[in-house]
Order: structure tokens, then C-alpha cells, then sequence
């Protein structure tokens, strides 16, 4: 971090004070002379005249010096303002936090009384940032903030560490419940919407923490394992939370792997689409095809969707590949049957990027296929990041005749107000409700639930995930409308129009 400069003593400033003070200095040697001598400077000694220059040297030097130390103090004082707060939400700024963290952990060295380090997280910042402007992602920030202070006791040391990144050290005997209370309490305070100058917006939160003396005491290692923790935190969903396990290194090497390769891959064509059926669960017919990214890496093989959509995202490689797997499943969609649609996976990066629609036009256009043979997955948080703007796409989208399906519902928000200001034509209801349909008559109770409402809403529901014919069963009952899983097709790579494929058990063909 450059140092901060004092914008009061500029070149300029200086100059003007040292030609004033010598000057001064000038002007009131030559005064006291006269005062005290009259005309008789010339008959004055010449010791007598040098003592007297020298005391008004002296003078001038020592008051020279005080304003230059008046000046050091001042400065180091605006330097110590700028470098240890945050201007933005008056917290401790990162360097400051690591120097609080380096003696918390000699603390709990010296003490053995615990201490927690909670790293906290608002996921894709930057995208959000950007998309509202930062106007807007300053008040998100200070909104943010004022949240955070008032969900912790008053005294509790807290910095931001990062653009949308805070931290808090948590002393183990000021903990009034377990930390799993504490920090479930925090990610639903913190998850609340925002009212900001133009709209509402929500975030979501990843939450790592470490423990000391446990997990180490150097700052920057304790930082980095917290951030570890963190994301893995938000590898496993939305506000999510995990605490340091020290296998956590190997997946963040992993990741850094993926981020490397993530654009050669991109070149070099690494990329296809798989394609998953969905069928109508009353006549048992194929109505449309889930386009699924695969990535075949020349050396290491298959890497599954999981493992670098998320890594996408974070480096803005998602725009690209995102729009390569709209156009090429728009294109492909030729080659499938006429009455059925393709449906495509939209990441909320992806939405919310400035110009999508126009990217979803033009791909139309070029392409030919017609707007209502395309479906889009989108899940509820790409929905809920900037509502207003989320309502107008899906407008624009549905006016264009394309579907909308909101894809793994049931996970993201208890709040199902949004859905009336939404288009859209479908609820995919999440594969961990049909699994567990079986067993968990809770689950059972959820899908007839979304079923009821979906119904309410007037649109369509699709379970995803069946596996079994007991689920199949199951779903009919509840009055699900069509289904997508194992038990009905694998996603397969297209092999349609090509006869060596089509013979095969990997083709798509004998699905249907
Ligand atoms: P998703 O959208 O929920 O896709 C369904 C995932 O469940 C797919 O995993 C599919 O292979 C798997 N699946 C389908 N039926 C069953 C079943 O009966 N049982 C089980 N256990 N799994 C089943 P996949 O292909 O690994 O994709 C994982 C996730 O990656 C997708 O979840 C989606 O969120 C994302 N993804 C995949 N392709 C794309 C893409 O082109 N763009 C974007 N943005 N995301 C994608
Ligand atoms: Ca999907
Ligand atoms: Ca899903």
C-alpha cells in the first residue's frame, strides 16, 4: 500500500514557507538593528554585529525547527488516520488488522484463553459493484457495516480487510452462545436486504474462521487460512459458513490449478455440452434437453461443472464460456427434435453482466432457432442480487418468447414475495428434496408446497435428480409436471446426425 501523503504540505506550500521565513528573518534582522543602533550601525564593532546575526539565526533556525517537527507530528498523525481506518467505514483498514491480529495471537500464546478470527465475505462484490455502480456499492458497504457493528458486542475488534471483505477477532470468553449460534445469527443478519438510494439489493455472505493459538500465529498465515476456510465455505453453497481444516490447502491449490488452465482450456477447445432429457411426467414424452458444460482436459480428463463454474466466475472467464455454451446449445438445438426445447444454465454473473440481453438477441439471431425452443436455468440468487434490474431482463427475455425456469428452488430465499414480480415459466425444484423424498416425508411436504404455489403462479414445475421409480411415483402424486434425472436419461454428448455415434450407449439418441 503506498504511503499516504499529506495533501496540506504539497512542493508549492513548502516553497512559499521557507522564501516567507527567510524573508521574515531578513526583514526583522535589518529592524532590530536599526531599532537598537539608530545610524550607528557603521560604528558598531564587527564581533558586535556578528553576535547579533547570529542570535537572529539562531532564532530563526529554532523556529524553523519547531514548525519542521510541528510539521513531522502533524504529518505522522494524518499518515497513522490514513493508513490504520478505513475511510470509507471508519474500521480498522487491513494493515492495522493484521497488526491487531499479530497481537491477539501473542496474546492468546501468553494466556491460553482462545481467540476466533472471523473472516467474512459478501460473494462477488466486484460484479456487484460494477452492475450498480459504486455509488451504490459504497452506501451497500456502509449499510453493511452498520449491520455488522450492531450484530457484536460494543468493544469487538473489527476491520475491512478487502473490497467486500471484513474481519473480527472474537475472544472465546465473550462468546454468550456456541459459535455456531453466533455466526447462523451473523449470516442472517447480514443476508437481510438492503435498502440502497435506487433499489434493494441482497447479498450473499461466505464466512471462514480460524481458532488461536490452535491454528497458528502468524498474521498472514492466520489470514490465509481463515480465507481458505471462506472458500470453502462458498463452494458449498449460499451463506455458508466453515471453520480451518488444514486439507482446505490442497483444494485452494487445486483451484489456483483450475484458474491457470481455465482460459487455454477455453482456446484450445476443451469445452463441449452434454445433454441431460427432461420429460413430461404424465405421457412419458422427451419435451426438452438441459445443455451441461463439460470440460475434457487433455491431461487430467473430465472436470466436472462443480469444480470450475465457481472459479470462472470469480476471474471473469464465466462471460466468455458462458456465451460460447448459449451459442453452440442455440445451434445444436437444430439437431434435436423440432418440439423440443434446450434449456441452458445462466450463471448470475453471466445475468447480470451489462449488455445480456443483447447477447441473448444476437445469439437468437444469428443462430435461427426459435426464441421459444429456448429455456434459461437461473437460480434465485442471480434473481435477488438487484431486483429491479432482474425484473426488467426477464421481461425483456419473456417479451423475446424465451422460458424462464428457476433453477435448484427451495435452497436460496425463504422469502417468496419476489415471485410476483418475477417472469417466469417454471420452478425446477432442487434435487436435494427429491432424494430425500423417500425417506423424509418433510421433503414430501416441501414438493407439494412448490407444486401448490407453482401452481398459484400459474407456471410449470420439473423435479431434478430422480433416480428411482418410488421418486417418479412419488412426484406424480404430488402433481409435479415433468421430470429430469438418472432414472430417465444420463446427459449425454449430442450424437444425433452422426451414425457412428448414434450406435452407441453414450449418444442421446436412445432416448427416445
Ligand atoms: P444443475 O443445473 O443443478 O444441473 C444438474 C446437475 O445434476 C448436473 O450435474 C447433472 O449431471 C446432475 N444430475 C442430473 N440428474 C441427476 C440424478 O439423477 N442424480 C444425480 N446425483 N445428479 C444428477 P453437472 O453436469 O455436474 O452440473 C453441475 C452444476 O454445474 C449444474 O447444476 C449447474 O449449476 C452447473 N453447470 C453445468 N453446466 C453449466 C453451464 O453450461 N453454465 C453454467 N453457468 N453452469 C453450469
Ligand atoms: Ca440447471
Ligand atoms: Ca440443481
Amino acid at each position: 500500500m503506498p504511503a499516504a501523503r499529506n495533501p496540506r504540505r504539497s512542493s508549492t506550500f513548502r516553497l512559499i514557507t521557507i522564501a516567507a521565513s527567510g524573508m521574515g528573518s531578513f526583514v526583522l534582522g535589518l529592524w532590530v538593528l536599526r531599532l537598537g543602533l539608530g545610524n550607528n550601525v557603521g560604528d558598531m564593532s564587527g564581533d558586535a554585529i556578528s553576535a547579533v546575526i547570529a542570535a537572529l539565526c539562531a532564532l530563526a533556525a529554532s523556529i524553523a525547527a519547531m514548525s519542521f517537527f510541528a510539521g513531522v507530528d502533524e504529518s505522522a498523525d494524518f499518515v497513522f488516520n490514513e493508513t490504520h481506518f478505513d475511510k470509507l467505514t471508519g474500521l480498522l483498514a487491513r494493515p492495522a488488522m493484521v497488526g491487531k491480529i499479530a497481537e491477539a495471537a501473542s496474546s492468546t500464546a501468553r494466556t491460553g484463553k482462545p481467540m476466533f478470527l472471523i473472516d467474512i465475505d459478501i460473494d462477488r462484490f466486484k460484479q456487484i459493484n460494477d452492475a450498480i455502480g459504486y455509488s451504490n456499492g459504497d452506501a451497500l458497504i456502509r449499510a453493511f457495516t452498520a449491520r455488522l457493528k450492531a450484530a457484536l458486542p460494543r468493544d469487538m475488534v473489527i476491520g475491512r480487510i478487502g473490497a467486500g471483505e471484513f474481519a473480527i477477532l472474537y475472544p472465546d470468553q465473550m462468546l454468550r452462545c456456541s459459535l455456531d449460534t453466533l455466526i447462523g445469527r451473523l449470516i442472517h443478519d447480514l443476508m437481510r436486504p438492503y435498502q440502497l438510494p435506487s433499489h434493494q439489493q441482497s447479498v450473499n455472505v461466505s464466512i471462514g474462521v480460524v481458532a488461536m493459538p490452535k491454528d497458528g500465529y502468524d498474521p498472514v498465515v492466520l489470514l490465509r487460512r481463515s480465507n481458505l476456510a471462506l472458500q470453502n465455505a462458498r463452494a458449498s453453497g449460499i451463506g455458508d459458513w466453515a471453520v480451518f481444516q488444514p486439507e482446505m490447502g490442497r483444494v485452494a491449490d487445486h483451484r489456483r490449478w483450475i484458474e491457470s488452465e481455465l482460459h487455454g482450456a477455453f482456446e484450445r477447445g476443451d469445452f463441449d455440452l452434454h445433454y441431460q432429457p427432461q420429460l413430461d411426467l404424465t405421457s412419458g414424452r422427451v419435451v426438452g434437453y438441459e445443455a451441461l458444460i463439460r470440460w475434457r482436459h487433455p491431461e487430467r480428463g473430465m472436470i466436472p461443472p462443480v469444480e470450475f463454474i465457481s472459479v470462472a466466475e470469480e476471474t471473469g472467464m464465466i462471460a466468455p464460456i458462458g456465451e460460447w455454451v448459449l451459442r453452440k446449445a442455440c445451434t445444436d438445438a437444430r439437431l434435436l427434435p423440432e418440439d423440443c426445447f434446450v434449456a441452458v444454465n445462466i450463471s448470475p454473473v453471466q445475468f447480470m453482466t451489462r449488455d445480456f440481453v443483447g447477447i441473448v438477441e444476437r445469439i437468437i439471431k444469428d443462430t435461427g432457432i426459435e426464441p421459444k425452443r429456448l429455456e434459461l436455468e437461473l437460480t434465485e440468487s442471480a434473481m435477488m442480487q438487484d431486483r429491479d434490474r432482474a425484473a426488467s431482463i426477464l421481461k425483456q427475455l419473456t417479451a423475446m418468447g424465451i422460458s424462464v425456469a428457476v433453477d435448484d428452488f427451495g435452497t436460496g430465499y425463504s422469502n417468496l414475495a419476489y415471485l410476483i414480480d418475477f417472469s417466469f415459466h417454471k420452478l425446477k425444484i432442487d434435487r436435494s428434496f427429491v432424494s430425500r423424498m423417500e425417506t423424509d416425508s418433510n421433503s414430501g411436504a416441501v414438493v407439494s408446497t412448490i407444486v401448490g404455489l407453482s401452481r398459484a403462479l400459474g407456471v410449470r414445475t420439473i423435479a431434478e435428480g430422480v433416480e428411482t421409480e418410488t421418486q417418479a411415483t412419488l412426484l406424480r402424486a404430488a402433481g409435479c409436471q415433468e421430470v429430469q434425472g438418472y432414472f430417465y436419461g444420463r446427459p449425454a454428448p449430442l450424437s444425433l446426425g452422426d451414425p457412428a455415434l448414434t450406435q452407441g450407449t453414450e449418444g442421446i439418441a436412445h432416448l427416445h
